[in-house]
């Protein structure tokens, strides 16, 4: 067994702690690596307190990680020792299924094996996520990383990232196109970026005067605060596609209302209450109310490679693992610009697990 250290919570009441435990000896196609950095997703706030419901304890959350390899597998041959490496959300899947089949792993019939607080299909333990010193995953749901990028800044690409890439390529976003991203927060940011760079024509709605500014810097064309009605108004029927990232219960009919004849509005946000919908506002206009979870394999390294090649990273704000809850506490107020990313390198300096403020 491998042993690792990280930061676990006990209950939906209670801090993250330093925490002890062990994964598994690598498998023949697994690889272990040592955890660089992590990032903080909202999703880990949900988990952790038990927002969705589920959660199991103890838990380890995390799921965008990037490290580097310390150990591979007798048949792995994706990777070899000292290769950067990196995980996100999911990291098993059945293999069998159509979408898994397509690569498509996130829509597995079966559902997907989770990088935390999940059961592993093989030998039945919960998966314990990024917030530690190491993982060991199956080379299958591992991915390379670009040279050239800054590292703290590619880890929240691998949920952040993904998540706002693949729908914008689902819908085949490009010039020509006028697309909304609501939130600017982790997954906001990201799918700025990406609009942006595929050539849309992109209107940010955000709730946070304050972000004005930083979300022209991101790619923005323009900004409007979606509580100003008047604001809102001047869109009506104008958009081709709009992606909400919000993480709070919000009404979704301020914006189905902007949707043009036959345009998408497409989920990623999870809130811990379902929305209430304006039917009228799309079948008015044939509109579509869609979703969309992660991405795939195949496609998470295209993200990667295609941030590689454009030099796209998340922005940032590196804290040391004994600062996380601090960092929940401020990402429920809207304060981080615009991910919180955990240097793993504080686990060793400050002997973490002797740690005093968990
Ligand atoms: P985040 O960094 O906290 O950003 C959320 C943003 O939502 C905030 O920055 C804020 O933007 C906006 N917001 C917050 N409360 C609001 C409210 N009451 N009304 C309107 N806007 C509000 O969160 P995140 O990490 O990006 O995650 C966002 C959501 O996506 C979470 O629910 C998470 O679980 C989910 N998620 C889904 C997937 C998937 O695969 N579908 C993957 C990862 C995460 P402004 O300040 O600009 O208004
Ligand atoms: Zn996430």
């Amino acid at each position: 067994m491998l042993s690792s250290k990280g930061y676990a919570t006990h209950g939906a009441h209670s801090p993250l702690a330093p925490f002890s435990f062990s994964r598994r000896e690598p498998r023949p196609y697994d690889i272990a690596i040592q955890t660089l950095f992590c990032g903080v997703c909202h999703t880990d706030l949900h988990q952790v307190r038990n927002e969705w419901g589920g959660s199991r304890y103890p838990m380890v959350p995390g799921h965008e990680i990037v490290g580097r390899v310390i150990a591979v597998g007798t048949s792995s041959k994706k990777f070899k020792t000292g290769d950067l490496a990196a995980v996100g959300v999911i990291v098993d899947s059945c293999r069998r299924c159509p979408s898994c089949r397509e690569g498509q792993e996130q829509y597995c019939d079966e559902g997907p094996t989770d990088t935390y607080n999940a059961v592993d299909r093989l030998d039945g333990t919960i998966t314990m996520g990024g917030y530690s010193n190491n993982y060991v995953v199956d080379e299958r749901f591992a991915h390379t990383v670009p040279a050239n990028l800054d590292l703290a800044g590619v880890a929240p690409l691998l949920c952040a990232g993904i998540t706002t890439y693949s729908p914008l390529r689902h819908w085949k976003i490009g010039p020509g196109m006028k697309v909304g991203i609501v939130g600017l927060g982790g997954l906001g940011h990201m799918a700025l970026k990406f609009a942006h760079s595929f050539g849309a024509h992109v209107v940010q709605f955000t709730t946070s005067p304050a972000k004005k500014a930083d979300a022209l810097r991101l790619g923005a064309n323009e900004v409007v605060l979606s509580t100003d009605a008047g604001a809102m108004k001047a869109y009506a029927k104008s958009f081709d596609f709009i992606l909400d990232a919000v993480s709070s219960p919000h009404s979704l009919d301020p914006f189905t209302g902007l949707l043009k004849r036959d345009a998408t509005m497409a989920l990623v946000g999870l809130p811990d209450k379902p929305p209430v919908v304006m039917v009228n506002n799309l079948i008015f206009k044939r509109a579509a109310l869609s979703g969309s979870i992660i991405g795939g394999m195949p496609e998470t390294q295209q993200m990667l490679d295609y941030c590689g090649q454009h030099n796209i990273t998340a922005d940032v704000e590196a804290i040391p693992i004994q600062k996380i809850n601090e960092a929940f506490e401020r990402l429920l107020k809207q304060d981080v610009k615009y991910r919180f990313v955990i240097d793993m390198s504080s686990l060793q300096e400050g002997g973490a697990l002797a740690g005093s403020d968990g």
